[in-house]
This record gives structure tokens, C-alpha cells and sequence, in this order.
């Protein structure tokens, strides 16, 4: 099969796989993952990377969106885009900008730390890495972290930074039901509203989650063909709520499917796919809401499309990204159909060969890029450090009473 394209990923966040779990977004933000992207330095990101995307591509993913944001120094943005490099896959690292701290950010309680730099550096250093990796595997995209709480001369100059190279750009946009709200009360307008209005939709536009979007924006977000990513896994584990998938791609926007850090617990497209199907099925009550052709287009096509790389194919001429899996397992048997068995029963554990730019990446004995047992007792050692820096030690009880224990 063509290789996965995951379209949105913090890769750093495998450093913290395991920990909180069971909280509510707002501790989940400011006592765990804030406390976390203040205390994190470039070892200890570029280790968490490279531990991601081995897993990655041990999972069949050829192609990935990691939207980098912690920490956003020139140097730690190139060691994430070379560790990633390093096992073999393609990418980009959407650094993450929050530049000045804005009303809104201020008004709805966003930590203050994490606003390090100017609108005018965070541009300065996204330009120079963006040079720095020019050409490589691995590129640098603008990402103005979340449009919702951004300035909005930073994302336009963000967006027009990624325009002048040619280059796609990212964000998070309307994950929260009261994202919408909030910016409508601000600046009264929608958010992709406004990106429209500014012509800043399509043409490299990739936006994170998108789950509360109005019958217009939907509308102009295809009429756009915007990318979007769909992350089911992480939709349900934050209990975000339900993207508007069916009218998304009926409006022509672009949808691939993303795995949004550790909230999945492991790196995994098999399950993605499955989930992304469910979900809609579940939520519309309706068993025709999405299907295992429609899960593996967006795992792949969709995603590469919206990475406007000219792979999710394998025909004659197409990026050679590849995945083997192995459907010959107890488990699959009998194997009636192909497609079925690689959407519902496979998971990564039967990625047999993972073959990017043409070059075997893994094969039946793990990684041919890296070490795999020292890239993961990198990570562990150097994650036992920053939860420590970091003061998580209260998220390490083994057992977590609360009023769901019987
Ligand atoms: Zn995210």
C-alpha cells in the first residue's frame, strides 16, 4: 500500500507517552503539557522526535506533519527536522509561533511563559530554518500555533513567509467548541471566515482539528480545497466533538487523517483509520457515515494531497513511499478482503518493509536507518529527566483514585 501520511504530530509529546490521562483540558494544558513545553530543551525534543518518527516508520507512516513547538530555537528546530531525517521518512516541522502574547490569550488564561518571542523574531528564526533545510527531506513550515489566540499580523506574515517559498503552512484552528466563540466575540468574524476574507485559505493552508466550523466556512474551506486534519483519536481522547466530515469533503475541502501527539498513546494508522470511521458512524447514528475505502483514501491520498507531495499512489512516475504489510497472520485469516483487513484487523506490529523516496527504511529486522534500542534508552533516560525538571512527579502514581474507582 502507499505509505501514511500522518498530517498532524507533536512528536516531542512521546517523551511524556503515558501521563495524563483521565484529566480535564484545562489541568491537562496548564499542570501537565505547559509545565512540560516550558521545561523541555533540545536533546530532550530531538531524542522525543526521533523516538516518534522510528515509530513512525516502523508503523508504515512515509510522510509527516510535526508541528513543533517546544522549544522553538533555530537550533532545536533543526536538531527536530534532523532527527526525524535521521529514520529515513519525509516531512515537515511546522514550527510552532505564538509570538507576542495577545488579548485574547491574555483574557482566556494562556500561559504567559510560553509567549517567548516577538512577532518579529518568531518570523526571523522560521525564515532561517526554513533556508536551513531548503531541499532536504525534511522541511520547515510557518505554523502560527493556533490562529484562534495568535496575533493576526503574525499569522498573516506567517502565512505570507510561507507563500514567497512555496511552501504549506499550519495551525490549530476551532478544536474547541468555544474557539469560534471566542474569536467571533474578538474580532467579529469567524476564524476561517477570516482567513478567507484575508485570501489566505488554500494554496498550502493546512488546519488542525477544524471541528467547529459554520455551513459558510465549510463552504469556503472547499470551494479553497484547504487541507484539514482529521484526529479522531485525539478528538475522543480530549472529548473535543465530532468533525463535520461528510460536508467537508462534499464542500472539496482537503482531509487527511492526523495522530496529534501522545493522546493516542501509540503511533498507529491502522487505528486511526478505524476510529475516524467509527466516530462518524457512532455520532450520525448512521452505519453509512463513513467507510474503510474512505479511511484508507484519507490515511494516504488525502494526506498527501494535503502535503502537496506527489505521493499516495503506487504507480509508475509516483514518490516511491511504500508500505509492506504482512495480512498472512492467524488474526487476518480467512482473508476475504484486502482492504477490510488493512483497515479493521492490521496494526502496526504487521508493517513488514517501510520503503520512502525509494530507499528501504525498515525492513523485517526494525530500522536500517538507526539504532532502535538506543533511540528508545535515549528517550527513556532523558524523559525520566524532564518530568522530573518539569515537576510531573504527582502524574506517576500507578494507580490514580478518583470517582470513577469501584
Ligand atoms: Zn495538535
Amino acid at each position: 500500500m502507499p505509505g501514511f501520511v500522518d498530517t498532524h504530530q507533536h512528536l516531542f509529546q512521546y517523551m511524556l507517552r503515558g501521563l495524563g490521562e483521565g484529566m480535564e483540558l484545562w489541568p491537562w494544558l496548564s499542570d501537565f503539557m505547559w509545565p512540560v513545553s516550558a521545561a523541555i530543551n533540545l536533546e530532550e525534543a530531538a531524542a522525543g522526535a526521533r523516538l516518534g518518527a522510528l515509530e513512525a516508520a516502523r508503523s508504515g507512516v512515509t510522510s509527516v506533519v510535526d508541528n513543533h513547538y517546544a522549544p522553538t530555537d533555530l537550533d532545536s528546530t533543526i536538531a527536530v527536522a534532523d532527527a526525524i531525517q535521521s529514520v529515513g521518512i519525509r516531512g515537515a516541522v511546522a514550527r510552532g509561533m505564538l509570538g507576542e502574547l495577545t488579548e485574547m490569550a491574555r483574557k482566556h488564561g494562556l500561559a504567559g511563559s510560553l509567549f517567548q518571542y516577538t512577532n518579529a523574531e518568531e518570523l526571523e528564526i522560521t525564515s532561517a530554518a526554513m533556508d536551513q533545510r531548503e531541499g532536504q527531506a525534511v522541511g520547515v513550515w510557518p505554523s502560527p500555533l493556533n490562529i484562534i489566540y495568535n496575533d493576526q499580523q503574525l499569522v498573516h506574515d506567517a502565512i505570507v513567509l510561507a507563500h514567497e517559498r512555496g511552501s504549506g503552512w499550519h495551525t490549530h484552528c476551532s478544536e474547541a467548541e468555544t474557539d469560534p466563540v471566542f474569536y467571533l466575540e474578538e474580532y467579529n468574524v469567524r476564524p476561517a471566515d477570516w482567513l478567507y476574507d484575508e485570501g489566505l485559505l488554500g494554496n498550502g493552508a493546512t488546519l488542525a482539528h477544524g471541528i467547529f466550523f459554520d455551513d459558510r466556512e465549510v463552504e469556503r474551506l472547499g470551494e479553497t480545497s484547504t487541507g484539514i486534519a482529521y484526529c479522531p483519536v485525539s478528538h475522543q481522547y480530549a472529548a473535543l466533538g465530532v468533525m463535520r466530515l461528510r460536508d467537508l469533503r462534499a464542500s472539496g475541502a482537503v482531509i487527511g487523517l492526523g495522530l496529534d501527539g501522545a493522546s493516542g498513546h501509540r503511533l498507529d494508522m491502522f487505528a486511526c483509520m478505524k476510529q475516524a470511521i467509527l466516530l462518524q458512524r457512532a455520532y450520525h447514528k448512521d452505519p453509512v457515515a463513513s467507510n474503510a475505502e474512505e479511511a484508507l483514501y484519507m490515511a494516504t491520498r488525502g494526506g498527501a494531497e494535503y502535503m502537496r507531495i506527489d505521493a499516495g499512489y503506487l504507480a509508475p512516475g509516483r514518490l516511491a513511499d511504500v508500505a509492506v504489510v504482512d495480512l498472512t497472520k492467524p488474526y487476518h485469516a480467512p482473508r476475504h478482503r484486502a482492504l477490510a483487513s488493512l483497515v479493521y484487523t492490521a496494526n502496526p506490529g504487521d508493517v513488514k518493509y517501510t520503503v520512502a523516496g525509494g530507499k528501504v527504511i525498515v525492513d523485517e529486522h526494525g530500522s536500517t536507518e538507526v539504532d532502535e534500542g538506543e533511540v528508545a534508552a535515549e528517550a527513556t533516560a532523558r524523559a525520566a529527566e524532564l518530568v522530573d525538571r518539569a515537576g510531573l512527579d504527582f502524574l506517576l502514581d500507578p494507580w490514580r483514585a478518583n470517582s470513577l474507582d469501584t
